[in-house]
């Protein structure tokens, strides 16, 4: 089948066509793959930010298809239908498990990163993984479907988020697009800091607010850029007792002085991906978030490479037909 590989070098992303069809085990269904999206995670994997057990490497992570096949012992009733992937299998016996929190499970298979991705033309997925898509739901919503169960989880995990409330979403990369759209659901129309002036129109144009210098007094504020800089944004912003929630990794130190959050009695939490299954099971519950709409860029199979290096500069997220 063909299949994106990533080499030892960054940036080593080519598409081959003899790569080995996955084998179904036990409680799999097997995946026909239709698109796949690009997110941060991605970019770290391909420049090389993060390592993963063996390469070469299937990379990918967020992807819908159709199951083709399914084993014994799986759902038959998936077969046929158009799925999105829950890319993350919690060990389901841990205490965090076991409490509901499946993404604290120390033993998680992380999707693309700890166990091969879905940049090719078929995966074997565990049957409680692939999740029938509603309908009414574009390819570009299914693409979307598992960084906007990112966005959801964490407006989940701020808890008292009513309608108008006044949030700041920093950052307009794909991440911080959905959480936009994922507020705007919610009745929150939230203002957002991009210093690119393309990701922040384009977060505009799904109903965001461009935020001036003197914007300030947010009762929530979602990090999604991961930028060093953005901590000390985030504090300057927030009004007294506000959450600070912490989306994006960053992978370095934050430099600030914490005087803002003991004078503004500030609370700091992070959110990491979702927990199964309630929180996929909750996306494609909601109707209405056009999730599709962040997306911009696609790329054929065969450009792969071309699509990963567009991913970190384009407004909009990119993504990757399978061509099925
Ligand atoms: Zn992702
Ligand atoms: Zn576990």
């Amino acid at each position: 089948m063909r299949a994106v590989l990533l080499g030892h070098e960054p940036w080593s992303l080519r598409t081959v066509r003899d790569w080995p069809e996955p084998v179904l085990g036990p409680g799999q269904v097997l995946v026909r793959i239709s698109g796949v999206g690009i997110c941060g995670s991605d970019l770290a994997l391909a420049d090389g930010r993060r390592r993963v057990p063996g390469y070469p490497w299937v990379p990918g992570h967020e992807a819908f298809g159709e199951v083709v096949a399914t084993a014994d012992g799986a759902d038959r009733g998936l077969a046929g239908r158009r799925v999105v992937i829950e890319p993350n299998y919690p060990c389901l016996h841990c205490p965090a498990c076991q409490a509901g929190q499946t993404s604290l499970c120390p033993d998680r298979a992380v999707v693309g990163f700890t166990v091969p991705g879905l940049l090719a033309d078929y995966a074997a997925v565990p049957e409680a993984y692939a999740w029938p898509l509603p309908d009414n739901w574009t390819e570009g919503d299914a693409v979307c479907a598992e960084p906007l169960t990112v966005a959801l989880a964490a407006i989940r995990r701020r808890g008292d988020l009513a309608p108008g409330s006044r949030c700041l979403v920093i950052g307009a990369g794909s991440q911080g697009m959905l959480m936009c759209l994922a507020l705007v659901a919610r009745g929150i129309n939230p203002h957002v800091l991009e210093p690119a002036e393309g990701r922040r129109d384009l977060a505009v144009s799904l109903g965001a607010i461009a935020a001036a210098a003197g914007d300030d007094g947010f009762g929530t504020v979602f990090e999604t850029s991961g930028s060093p800089a953005a901590l000390a944004e985030a504090l300057t912003r927030a009004a007294p007792g506000a959450t600070i929630m912490l989306i994006g990794l960053s992978g370095q130190p934050a430099l600030t002085d914490t005087e803002l959050i003991v004078r503004r009695q500030l609370s700091l939490r992070g959110s990491i991906i979702y927990d199964h299954p309630g929180d996929f099971a909750a996306t494609l519950r909601i109707a209405g978030v056009p999730a599709g709409a962040v997306l911009r860029a696609s790329y054929p199979l065969e450009e792969a490479a071309a699509a990963f290096r567009a991913a970190g500069t384009l407004a909009g997220k990119t993504w990757i037909r399978l061509g099925h």
